[in-house]
């Protein structure tokens, strides 16, 4: 079930000429970000009985939208749009998008929703015959049961799947500053397919609370907590070296609440 929605996904987004071939350069990244990742999770990580996770099939595909959005689908298939690699715009931040998916499917969130909500395939056929776009109402149907609880869930183990493969986990933070400004100036009426997320200041007060978890308060602490630090290990300086990958720290939002937008 969720390959031929894979497939009606993909190859629609194909047919209109929207999906990068493997060569483009968004692509080779957005693999080679979301394999290591993926590898990880393999090796454990996460959190969750790690048995599902052997026989993921990992796919990660980039779609030419301006959306800023990305999903996963059953069995593992990632599906980042162009606009959100442009807004987080570094390979931390695009890391921080990809493990939030990955996240997701080690908390076998995708399973549940998908067997949950027969709709989904009831959806696509119907926007099949009336033409309207089908990666849409994928993306939609696949979307809209998240909960708060799940895209928590999510958040969390993306942070320690980055920590682990040697993405900078202050990242995910600042991807869900960079969402909450795009929100900020946005259109007035809200997107549903991020109406059902929690709001990005409370994602990122979330993010950085956790970023700070296990830090030391006496002297010599830092406001780092374990998972900060887990990044830190030499390991990560190595192989970020060996990419050329320069690790900058990310401003994180000052105080126990970040700003609301004020609309
Ligand atoms: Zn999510």
């Amino acid at each position: 079930m969720g390959e031929a929605m894979v497939r009606q996904q993909v190859e629609a987004a194909a047919e209109a000429g929207r999906l990068y071939p493997a060569a483009h350069p968004y692509t080779r990244l957005v693999r080679r970000i979301g394999e290591r990742l993926a590898r990880v999770t393999a090796a454990g990580a996460g959190g969750g009985s790690q048995g599902h996770l052997q026989g993921m099939a990992w796919e990660f595909h980039v779609i030419d939208s301006d959306e800023a959005n990305a999903f996963v689908m059953p069995g593992g298939k990632v599906v980042v749009y162009r606009g959100l690699i442009e807004l987080v715009r570094d390979v931390d931040g695009l890391a921080g998008v990809l493990a939030h998916e990955v996240g997701h499917a080690v908390a076998r969130h995708v399973a549940e929703r998908v067997t949950e909500s027969a709709w989904v395939l009831a959806a696509t056929a119907l926007a099949m015959a009336l033409g309207v776009d089908v990666s849409r109402v994928v993306a939609l149907a696949l979307t809209l049961p998240n909960s708060r609880r799940a895209e928590r869930e999510a958040d969390r183990i993306g942070t320690e799947l980055m920590a682990r493969a040697c993405f900078n986990p202050e990242a995910m933070a600042a991807v869900f500053d960079a969402l909450g400004r795009l929100e900020a100036r946005g259109p007035g009426r809200p997107d549903p397919l991020t109406s059902t997320h929690p709001p990005s200041w409370e994602r990122v007060r979330d993010c950085v609370a956790h970023l700070g978890e296990g830090a030391g308060a006496g002297a010599g602490g830092d406001g780092r907590g374990e998972v900060v630090r887990r990044f830190e290990r030499a390991e990560c300086r190595e192989f970020r070296r060996g990419l050329g990958l320069a690790t900058k720290r990310y401003r994180l939002p000052a105080g126990p609440e970040p700003a609301r937008p004020s609309r």
